[in-house]
């Protein structure tokens, strides 16, 4: 155990938490600004979003919309996305059953935190987005994860994917199950649930009365014209399914941290009890330019998928050509490889000599992984920055084969 001041400043920290004193995005795009390298590593888009949403709400904090908004959200937000989930996905959402969060973080927080406690379980795939391990942990309840495992194609042709065993799936539930967290399109494979991996999930959850909460950030990145499943739109899981999402994503605001979640009434009121003492409220210029942003043309929102398929195919061919094993991404902003084509045996080590070997940042999936060796070969890059960023990134990832 260390000694003197810091080592007891270190010991503070309560137990659970110890594991997660850093994040992996922090930590690579520290490196990148450091070494100069360009960042494939946190996923940010390197463009600003819609130019009306940024006017909005440049002009909501020139005309004072800089005070508290209300406790749920201000209902114009609120009612822009039940109008949102109806236009898209045909769910009848009652606008008082949204409730407006932090970033889709401080919704799945507050969801976790207000369902579960020591000696529950929270079922999630693995990899998994980071921020679900942490505040698994901080709710005492216990993660049980289940493999999204590498399928590769009979014939060799066909990109590999990932996919989960519908018996791991079936063996993680039990009686203390009382969330499954489920992420589709799924940070960081880039696997889209289709509608029978979904109602499996479901009927999973129905049998152990757990309740769903889904993350959709990525709802509008979907390629090749497939199509993102709500849970919420399965027969009969509406009502045990709490639905989270987040303007960062779709708008391209990472940094504004406007989120929501909508569900049935007793459970959005659950995880409001939770969310008002993480933060209370946020975002008071942005929600009303959020509210009017959701409402954009057909076209801003298949526009954006389209622009992030090229950029996918971009980023992939060149991964292919660099020699990396190279899985298809169906949605998100994020393709994963395997870097064991190019002699190499671990990811994490590549990634954190990445920056300074050839000026490319990117993370390991190993750290999303409750166990390292599931992803110990994997490496995920983002694609949400512009061609000539990506065309760059491509032409140095080609000296690593040399
Ligand atoms: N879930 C997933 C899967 C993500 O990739 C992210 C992204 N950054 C989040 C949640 C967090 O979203 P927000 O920035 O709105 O908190
Ligand atoms: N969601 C982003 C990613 O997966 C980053 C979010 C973060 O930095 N916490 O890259």
């Amino acid at each position: 155990m260390a000694r003197g001041p810091a080592g007891y400043r270190a010991r503070m920290l309560v137990e659970r938490m110890r594991p997660f004193t850093s994040t992996i995005f922090a930590e690579m795009s520290a490196l990148a600004v450091r070494t100069g390298a360009i960042n494939l590593g946190q996923g940010f888009p390197d463009t600003d979003g819609p130019p009306s949403l940024l006017a909005d709400a440049a002009a909501n904090i020139q005309s004072g919309v800089n005070q508290y908004p209300p406790g749920p959200g201000i209902p114009e937000l609120r009612a822009a996305v039940a109008e949102h989930q109806r236009r898209f996905y045909g769910l009848d959402v009652d606008p008082d059953a949204v409730l407006v969060t932090t970033g889709a973080t401080e919704a799945i927080a507050a969801a976790v935190l207000a369902l579960c406690g020591p000696g529950d379980e929270v079922v999630t795939f693995q990899p998994y987005y980071d921020s679900y391990a942490a505040t698994i942990a901080l709710s005492g309840a216990t993660l049980r994860p289940v493999p999204l495992r590498p399928q590769y194609g009979s014939d060799g042709q066909a990109a590999p994917d990932f996919a989960f065993d519908p018996d791991e799936l079936r063996a993680a539930f039990s009686p203390r199950t009382r969330v499954v967290l489920v992420n589709t399109p799924h940070n960081p494979t880039g696997t889209v649930l289709d509608r029978e991996q979904l109602t499996l999930i479901g009927e999973l959850a129905a049998e152990y009365d757990a309740v769903v909460v889904t993350d959709e950030v990525y709802e509008h990145m979907v390629f090749d014209s497939g199509r993102h499943v709500p849970m919420a739109t399965l027969p009969g899981m509406a009502e045990r399914t709490l639905t989270i999402s987040s303007a960062g994503k779709t708008f391209s605001v990472t940094g504004w941290k406007v989120g929501w979640v909508h569900g049935p009434g007793e459970l959005v009121s659950a995880v409001r009890a939770a969310k008002q003492f993480l933060t209370y409220v946020s975002g008071a210029p942005f929600q009303p330019a959020i509210a009017a942003a959701l409402g954009l043309p057909d076209t801003f929102y298949s526009g954006l998928a389209e622009e992030l398929q090229g950029k996918r195919d971009l980023l992939s061919d060149g991964l292919r050509a660099a020699g990396f094993t190279v899985f298809r991404s169906a949605g998100t902003y994020f393709v994963v490889t395997d870097v064991t084509p190019l002699g190499f045996g671990d990811g994490a080590e590549l990634c954190w000599s990445l920056p300074e070997r050839i000026g490319v940042a990117a993370v390991p999936v190993s750290v999303f992984c409750s166990d390292p060796d599931l992803g110990r070969t994997l490496v995920r890059f983002a694609f949400c920055k512009r061609a000539e960023v990506l065309t760059e990134a491509v032409s140095r990832l080609g000296a690593l084969r040399g």
